[in-house]
């Protein structure tokens, strides 16, 4: 709660320096050089007491721990950390994507454990900070590594793994990358230790976490073959994965097409606000999934002339829906995207 911690100082500071003045204000006669010197002296006794007492959780807000691990509280019992809009390439790319937790009276539901162990683990320390509660289950929103690599900071014999029915076998399929690319997010440990899951959804899954329902749905070949959304029934708040991207470039790795029905689909549900995978900690329902609908269309019409009218793949990833991809941050994967779009409508 270190955001919390430090604004809830800050009524009360207020409050004492307001006391403080209208103790001065309500004298009735001058004081004398002495009695000012006196005054002086107590109200710099004052406020070095203050500026002491607010030492600790200033530095500590402003410290690594809280830069990299800022909370936020999106509805009831609904907490989640923002990533920062890095590429693959960066150096604190372990904290690129959103995750986030669900408090129930029983127990709380992670979802997403960050890409990194040291990511997971502040996660985790900001559960405890949160809630005495134990976590029962641990959801991945899919296979991509900036989900997945902090489960090994949750393991214990009360917490349940979850995730789609293809994700525990994508996570062993995809140990020998993540050993061999993800050796500083990993933090040492072997990528034996990255936790899959054992409870699948292969369809829809509810799990109660204590006068709290969670639906857990998987969905067929969309922004991965390993989506996976959960949705809180308390407050309507659908954590959705990489399903949705706001900000930054959504990456298409699994079918263009399969995508774009999910998001038809999930328009018309009753859903409050949306957790992306990678942008703000929530937005609104459905805008929070305009500015992709738009992007994933633009490849979709753009995609379809150029095989119609003969265009080569590589003429297609040089030129294709540039203008599109400049409104997205961190959009140097656009290429890819054009490359995957492409080979998906070359066999419709
Ligand atoms: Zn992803």
């Amino acid at each position: 709660m270190l955001a919390n911690r430090t604004c809830s100082r800050r009524p009360h500071q207020t409050a004492s320096a307001r006391a403080f003045a209208h103790q001065n204000s309500s004298r009735a006669t001058p004081a004398s050089p002495i009695l000012q010197v006196r005054q002086t002296l107590v109200v710099c006794c004052v406020c070095i007491l203050v500026l002491v007492g607010t030492l600790p959780r200033t530095v500590f807000a402003s410290g690594p721990s809280a830069t990299l691990f800022d909370i936020s509280q999106v509805a009831d019992g609904v907490f989640v950390h923002t990533g920062r809009h890095v590429g693959i390439a960066h150096g604190e790319r372990g904290d690129s994507a959103n995750a986030g937790f669900i408090v129930g009276t029983k127990c709380v539901a992670v979802v997403d454990s960050g890409g990194a162990i040291e990511v997971g683990k502040a996660l985790h320390q900001a559960i405890k900070e949160r809630s005495a509660l134990p976590i029962c289950y641990v959801i991945n929103t899919h296979i991509h590594f900036d989900h997945v690599l902090g489960n090994a900071a949750f393991a214990g014999p009360t917490v349940k793994f979850v995730g789609h029915t293809e994700l525990a076998e994508a996570l062993v399929n995809n140990r020998e990358f993540f050993g061999e690319n993800f050796a500083k997010e990993l933090g040492g440990s072997s990528p034996s230790e990255i936790v899959e899951p054992t409870l699948n959804v292969e369809d829809t899954l509810q799990l109660d976490i204590g006068d709290r329902l969670l639906t857990l749905q998987a969905v067929p070949l969309a922004h991965s073959h390993t989506d996976l959304t959960v949705f809180d029934e308390q407050t309507k708040t659908l954590f959705s994965g990489d399903l949705v991207f706001i900000d930054r470039l959504p990456i298409v790795d699994g079918s263009l097409r399969g995508w774009l029905a999910w998001i038809t689909e999930a328009r018309t549900r009753p859903i409050q606000r949306v957790v992306p995978g990678h942008g703000p900690s929530s937005a609104p329902w459905p805008h929070g999934v305009q500015s992709l609908e738009a992007y994933l269309s633009v490849l979709l019409t753009d995609g379809r002339d150029a095989v119609r009218n003969g265009v080569t793949l590589e003429e297609a990833i040089a030129t294709m829906s540039r203008s599109a991809a400049r409104k997205w941050l961190v959009n140097d994967r656009h290429r890819r995207n054009v490359s995957k779009v492409y080979r998906e409508l070359e066999w419709e």
